[in-house]
């Protein structure tokens, strides 16, 4: 393998700010995978694999070895008359993977249609919108396991899913990930609960969507609501909604009745995060080429050429001026490098 130096990694993440790698390669295939492992050992040098760098903030120049995942293919190992059984190369995109599925009529993953990147990371964060979490259609995992330098098979319980983790991200960069199996529903049940989902199918007048009327509302409820990472540089929610106990909700609710909250188990309530960003009066707030969504808090967005760090700095003060106002400390659900 013998990789290209000092490259600019702009057009290699969706916040397309100006840091280089020193050295890239591309992963085309599983040998691809065990190469570039073998020579980040051998020349002592950090190996990042990426996706398509939806999710990524680089703070300053990588001094390793940039991979970008372009492993391909969408292979049917098993249908029967309820699901289908798919393995696919995790340098799939995403939306394309979600559309092919919705064509076919196999349900599961229509409600994360529209989420930038590529199928291999889709497990990193356990991706999850408007009621939907990745997690919940998939089967197992073929990733390289770089401490014991071999592959492995993960089962959906040893990728140990949470809100917006797993053990991929809990265990930063030991697996990358080849292929992902994905079971997939032939009578799918349509989740339908969030409230902008229910605003466009009663706007539209349907009452029995289908896979394909579920995943159209969805495209244009985002095609309105957040920036295109091609026009303005983002990585979709930059903080994670923070989840606190009851009681902590309830003291928050009484000082602040709007606040917005979902429960989440008996004893813990989730907050919504922009709503927080927003109530410090961060929403449309701008400094130099770095602002804060206007149309959703939760994003921080670029407008013109930046630096990884500018974003970073600007992040760290919605973080002190959020835990200033509501004593909470919110947490970056954006990879920070
Ligand atoms: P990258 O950004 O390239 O990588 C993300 C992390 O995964 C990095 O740590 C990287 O090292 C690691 N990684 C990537 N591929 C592999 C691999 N094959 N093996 C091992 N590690 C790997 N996320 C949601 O959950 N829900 C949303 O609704 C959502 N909406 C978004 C909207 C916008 C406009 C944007 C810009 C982002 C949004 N995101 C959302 C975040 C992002 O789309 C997801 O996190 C997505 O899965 C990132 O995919 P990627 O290929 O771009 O990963
Ligand atoms: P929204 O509908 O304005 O809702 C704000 C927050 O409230 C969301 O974060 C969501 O939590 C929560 N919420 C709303 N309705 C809910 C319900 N019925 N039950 C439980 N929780 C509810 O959010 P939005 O910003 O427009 O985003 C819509 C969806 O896309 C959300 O699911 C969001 O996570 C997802 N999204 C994610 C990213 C990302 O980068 N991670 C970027 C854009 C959009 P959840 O976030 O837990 O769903």
């Amino acid at each position: 393998m013998t990789p290209e130096i000092n490259i600019s990694l702009k057009s290699l993440h969706s916040f397309a700010s100006k840091e280089i790698t020193q050295f890239f390669t591309k992963l085309k295939n599983k040998q691809d995978i065990v190469d570039a492992c073998t020579w980040s050992k051998n020349n002592q040098k950090p190996l990042l694999v990426i996706g398509s760098g939806s999710n990524i903030l680089f703070t300053k120049n990588f001094e390793g070895l940039v991979a970008k995942m372009e492993l391909m293919g969408i292979r049917k190992l098993e249908e029967t008359a309820s699901e289908v059984i798919l393995e696919v190369g995790a340098g799939e995109n995403w939306h394309h993977f979600v559309s092919y599925c919705v064509q076919k009529g196999w349900g599961g993953i229509e409600n994360l249609s529209l989420i930038p990147g590529t199928v291999g990371a889709s497990p990193i964060q356990n991706i999850g919108a408007y009621g939907a979490e990745v997690q919940d259609c998939i089967k197992t995992i073929h990733a390289f396991d770089t401490t014991n330098n071999e592959w492995v098979n993960l089962n959906n319980k040893e990728c140990a899913f949470g809100y917006r983790t797993s053990l991929f991200k809990q265990t930063k960069h030991r697996y990358i990930i080849a292929q992902v199996q994905f079971v997939l529903q032939k009578q799918p049940i349509l989740k339908t609960d969030y409230g902008a989902i229910r605003e466009v199918l009663h706007d539209k007048g349907i009452k029995n969507p289908s896979l394909e009327t579920i995943s159209n509302a969805i495209v244009q409820i985002r095609s309105q609501k957040l920036p295109d990472p091609k026009v303005l540089g983002n990585a979709g929610s930059f903080f994670k909604n923070p989840t606190l106990p009851i009681e902590k909700y309830n003291e928050l609710k009484d000082l602040f009745p709007n606040i917005i909250a979902y429960p989440i188990s008996d004893t813990e309530y989730k907050i919504a995060a922009g709503w927080l960003i927003e109530a410090c009066g961060w929403k449309g707030a701008r400094k130099g080429n770095v602002g804060c969504f206007e149309k959703q808090a939760l994003v921080i967005v670029s407008y013109g050429i930046v630096s990884g760090k500018e974003v970073f700095d600007f992040s760290e003060e919605i973080i002190q001026s959020v835990q200033a106002k509501f004593g909470i400390t919110l947490e970056r659900e954006v990879n920070i490098f």
